[in-house]
């Protein structure tokens, strides 16, 4: 990516291994994400373009001398940000906030929509299952590297509990990914707040309970009336815009948690008062998915859950750009990348 609206697929060195915890894969499956689109319509001209993408599943290729777990030839989940997995982080299982860490298809580390990635700290970032999975299960599997694992994260740190309500705010694939962790984790009534069709019958699939397309003020009052009069106990706040902060919070009951992983595009966090008076928790943060693969894993493995329904595209690396523009006009959910 050069500039907003301005992404090339271009010949690159190919990654080599620099430093001896680094392995490099081939890609099997790449994607383009919801947080590529912020770039994709703000990002200042570059003379040097930005190899973008920080989802991945693939083989390794190649490993450094000092990588012990990971074997040449491992089918391997990438997560989005690298850690070194021995911090004291990241043994509290919170591997975006590693000490040597750091994300994926940054200006820093080349990213993955490409046909191979260099892994910084392999052992400690990468997942292998081992053996090369069935094709059907490639785009599920490709979900753990992100959007699953944060749209269970936003479930987890709004507590959603066995019995309880939720909401998630944003029918994007992070949302919708939302709306099955909810599920999952024992939520009785899932309502999500969207308004495109195609993604609410996917919600729907997913789990939900209740549509809610109405916005602001409007939204909020559906809610209540959703939920006798209260709210809901949890929120997943999928969007990072101010408005959609705003609802996720006015939507909370008293006592409710609001878990935000929508990357936030302000500085302040909008709804303090009714936050306050409510005793609103508010919190969340990147998705430490890492951590969260070895839950998550072996219910794609028994197709309890198919996360990688969120895809409704697929194209080769010259339909990149053309992704991008498809997800930017909402013309499709998800864009997967079959290098
Ligand atoms: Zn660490």
């Amino acid at each position: 990516m050069y500039a907003a609206g301005d992404v090339r697929i271009e010949n690159v060195p190919d990654p080599q291994i620099i430093e001896p915890t680094d392995a490099v894969i081939r890609v099997t499956r790449t994607c383009v994400c919801g947080s590529d689109l912020w770039p994709y319509q703000k990002m200042e001209r570059i003379d040097m373009g930005r190899v973008m993408g920080h989802e991945a599943i693939g083989v390794v290729e190649d490993v450094g001398a000092g990588v012990q777990r990971i074997k040449r030839g491992d089918f391997v989940i990438m997560p989005f940000a690298f850690s070194d997995g021995t911090c004291a982080f990241c043994h509290d299982g919170l591997q975006t906030s590693c000490v040597h860490g750091g994300f994926f298809g940054t200006p820093e580390v080349a990213g993955a929509q490409a046909e191979a990635v260099r892994i910084p700290l392999a052992d400690g970032t990468l997942f292998s299952i081992g053996a090369h999975p069935d094709d059907a299960l490639m785009p599920s599997l490709l979900t753990l590297s992100d959007v699953m694992g944060t749209g269970h994260h936003a479930a987890v740190i709004a507590r959603v509990t066995p019995g309880k309500s939720a909401a998630v705010v944003g029918d994007g694939a992070v949302g919708l990914c939302g709306v099955i962790a909810a599920k999952r984790l024992g939520a009785e009534q899932i309502i999500i707040l969207g308004r495109h069709a195609d993604r609410i019958a996917l919600a729907m699939d997913f789990g939900a309970t209740n549509v809610v397309s109405e916005r602001g003020n409007a939204a909020v009052e559906r809610v209540r009336e959703l939920t006798g009069g209260y709210g809901v106990h949890s929120v997943l706040e999928c969007v990072g815009l101010e408005q959609a902060m705003n609802t996720a919070i006015s939507i909370a009951r008293p006592g409710g948690a609001v878990g935000r992983v929508g990357v936030p595009q302000e500085q302040t966090i909008p709804g303090s008062e009714p936050a306050f008076y409510n005793n609103v928790t508010v919190g969340g943060g990147p998705a430490p998915v890492r951590a969260y693969i070895e839950e998550l894993l072996p219910d794609i493995l028994e197709g309890k859950i198919e996360p990688g329904h969120v895809f409704d595209r697929t194209v080769r690396l010259e339909g990149v750009p053309d992704g991008y523009r498809a997800m930017n006009d909402r013309e499709a959910i998800k864009v997967m990348v079959r290098p």
